[in-house]
């Protein structure tokens, strides 16, 4: 309808409401890989940008709170993740971690969907892994290594399990009696689980995951066979390391963002002890690209590090997004 100078007036916005169970339901371990392969492709090929991070102890319920955003201009998603760490909600019965992802109309600015992010972090972090896998692991990996059995780990190892022909996976966690329930996750896709060393799951397997809270190393570099792929997934802040850093010098070393990678990941070690520079880190997004050949050879090393980053967040909101307003009965608020 006209407004009183005759122009059209905006539509009024509407925003959709994307619960933790409808993303459960409509974000499969699949459709989160082909949103992270495809959205490491555009940061590589300069089409996607993550803004930077802010993240703050609140000095309230011992928490720690902050923002992760960016803009895909490839896959038109724009947003942030908005949550963080509160180490007393499990006595509540509730996550530790807790987020929630706010998609924008880039068109426009205006919000079009709030989803839930905690399900979507693991699910997102598992396919990071797991695209790490699908394009840098032997052909004929059969032995999948786990070092850590936490919330995290059981979604890494499903979403590993998809990308060869594991026969077998080994495991080491810190604190063993968290084991059996990696254990059950394994039985639940066929997989035979052994629980040995850490210096026996280097010696007997083809790909590794770690998906720790290490301050210091687990793994030492002379551990690792030749032709390992290596996923490091749970280094996100300064300060925590899950691996030697003289592996580094050993290994061909990718990334989901560099600067990420020598800042809060996995190498902030190797950097900082010269044994790596920033220019021999390679984004994944590069090998996904065909830009870089990523593995060369069936002896080398490839060590994949995960930092995590919003726009992994924005892609699988998007996903849960579009889903929930063309397969679901879409739940539409007015602003
Ligand atoms: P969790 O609390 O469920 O499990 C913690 C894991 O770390 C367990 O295996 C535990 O045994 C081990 N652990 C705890 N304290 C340790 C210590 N001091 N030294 C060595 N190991 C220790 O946590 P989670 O949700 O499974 O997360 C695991 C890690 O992954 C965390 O560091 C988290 O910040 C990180 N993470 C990374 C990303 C990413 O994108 N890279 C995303 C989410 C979580």
């Amino acid at each position: 309808m006209p407004d009183h100078n005759g122009k059209k007036a905006p539509r009024a916005a509407g925003v959709l409401i994307v619960s933790e169970a409808d993303c459960q339901r409509l974000v499969s371990a699949r459709r989160a890989f082909d949103a992270v392969e495809s959205v490491f492709a555009a940061m590589a090929g300069g089409n996607a940008y993550n803004f930077p991070v802010i993240r703050e102890a609140i000095g309230h319920a011992d928490a720690l709170y902050g923002f992760k955003s960016g803009f895909d201009r490839a896959g038109l998603a724009l947003g942030v993740k908005s949550g963080g760490y509160w180490p007393g909600n499990a006595d509540r019965g509730l996550t530790n971690h807790q987020s929630t992802v706010f998609l924008f109309n880039p068109d426009t600015g205006q919000l079009k969907a709030v989803v839930g992010g905690n399900y979507l972090t693991a699910v997102r972090t598992a396919a990071s892994s797991s695209v790490s896998i699908a394009h840098l692991a032997r052909k004929d990996a059969r032995v999948l290594g786990m070092i850590g059995a936490g919330h995290q780990a059981q979604f890494q190892l499903r979403a590993a399990a998809e990308q060869r022909d594991f026969e077998r996976v080994l495991a080491w966690n810190p604190h063993p009696e968290m084991l059996p329930k990696l254990a059950a996750v394994a039985g639940e896709i066929g997989l035979p689980f052994e629980s040995v060393t850490a210096q026996d799951v280097c010696a007997g397997a083809d790909v590794i995951i770690t998906i720790t809270s290490a301050f210091e190393p687990l793994l030492m570099a002379d551990w690792i066979r030749p032709g390992t792929h290596l996923a490091c997934m749970g280094t996100d802040t300064k300060g925590k390391q899950e691996v030697d850093s003289a592996l580094a010098a050993r290994s061909s070393v990718f990334t989901d963002e560099v600067a990420q990678s020598i800042s809060i990941g996995e190498m902030q070690h190797a950097v900082a002890a010269g044994t790596l520079a920033e220019g021999d880190i390679t984004p994944i997004g590069a090998v996904i690209n065909a830009t870089h050949p990523g593995r060369t050879s069936d002896d080398q090393i490839t060590l994949f590090d995960g930092t995590g980053v919003g726009l992994q967040d924005l892609a699988v909101a998007e996903v849960a997004a579009r889903a929930a307003a063309t397969e679901a009965e879409p739940n539409i608020v007015a602003l």
